[in-house]
């Protein structure tokens, strides 16, 4: 596996595999790679040549507030799982190449609207840091196909939503989110738990399965709904962030009509904020 860490050797190597007539996938991802993340790798397999995964902690997209310096970084694992699943290259570009004239003064790309809502009203500017790294990310490996986690839901509508925005040239794919054994959404950040959050973490998960459960049986009366459960996870040791039901199409509150619905949750364990969400379809 080849590891580039600066710009221009990745698009001298872009510009071959052009010549070659390869087709190129992409994964980006902030690294400490788990299941997750490999599931994604093993998808661009599937559909490319040539894989390039990224790596980069994008301090864009973290609050002042939040765990930018604490974010784990594990290099070495990384590269030993991405060259065990035959990755072709590795990206770890550095923060000042990529915020070259700082961030201050940074360019942004933002997809109103989607990133304002849900978990961007709880994280002012989150969206913007994400849209914008990945359309660095993107122009800089110009890829024909890139892979994004449906853990991140929000997240993979936003890039959809961009690339058809700017008539970006690839497509995106969304990848269903790998779980523990006891169904808790594999992420980075469950590292932070203690062992007594960690024990109580899967609840998002059955909850999530209890709405289903609820929303198939016929339940439309969503905000009695998210309460009920809003109080189901509290009362176990969470502080709920929110629990929404959206239309998974449009992340806007469905219509009676809807039959493709998606339940989203955010809720803290202590200072660590977990998300998941599930699909329902009614059809
Ligand atoms: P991150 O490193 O957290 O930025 O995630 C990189 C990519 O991996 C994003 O597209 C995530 O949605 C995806 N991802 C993270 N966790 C999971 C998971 N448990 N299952 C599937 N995809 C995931």
């Amino acid at each position: 596996m080849q590891v580039i860490s600066d710009i221009l050797p990745l698009r001298e190597q872009r510009r071959q595999w052009q010549i070659e007539g390869k087709v190129i996938g992409f994964v980006p991802t902030m690294g400490n790679l788990h299941d997750g993340h490999l599931g994604l790798v093993k998808e661009a397999k599937k559909h490319c040549d040539v894989v390039v995964v990224s790596i980069f902690v994008n301090p864009m997209q973290f609050g002042p507030n939040e765990d930018l310096d604490a974010y784990p970084r594990t290099l070495e694992n990384d590269k030993k799982s991405l060259e065990a699943l035959g990755v072709t290259t590795l990206f770890t570009p550095k923060v000042d190449d990529i915020y070259a004239r700082g961030l201050e003064q940074q360019t942004f790309v933002e997809v109103p609207g989607l990133s304002y809502m849900i978990c961007g009203a709880s994280r002012p500017g989150h969206f913007r840091g994400v849209a914008t790294i990945v359309c660095k990310l993107f122009n800089m490996v110009q890829p024909n196909h890139a892979f994004f986690g449906e853990k991140d839901f929000q997240q993979l509508q936003i890039i959809k939503g961009m690339v058809q925005d700017l008539s970006m040239n690839l497509t995106v794919h969304g990848v269903p989110t790998k779980r523990e054994d006891d169904g808790l959404a594999m992420s980075s950040r469950n590292h932070y738990l203690t062992p007594e959050e960690r024990a109580i973490a899967p609840h998002i998960y059955t909850n999530l399965l209890g709405l289903v459960d609820e929303v198939k049986q016929g339940r439309r009366d969503f905000l009695a709904l998210i309460a009920q459960y809003k109080e189901k996870l509290n009362q176990v040791g969470f502080k709920v962030d929110y629990i929404e039901i959206r239309s998974a199409d449009t992340l806007l509150h469905p219509s009676h009509e809807e039959t493709h619905l998606v339940i989203l949750v955010a809720a803290f364990l202590g200072k660590t904020r977990l998300i998941d969400n599930i699909q329902v379809d009614l059809s």
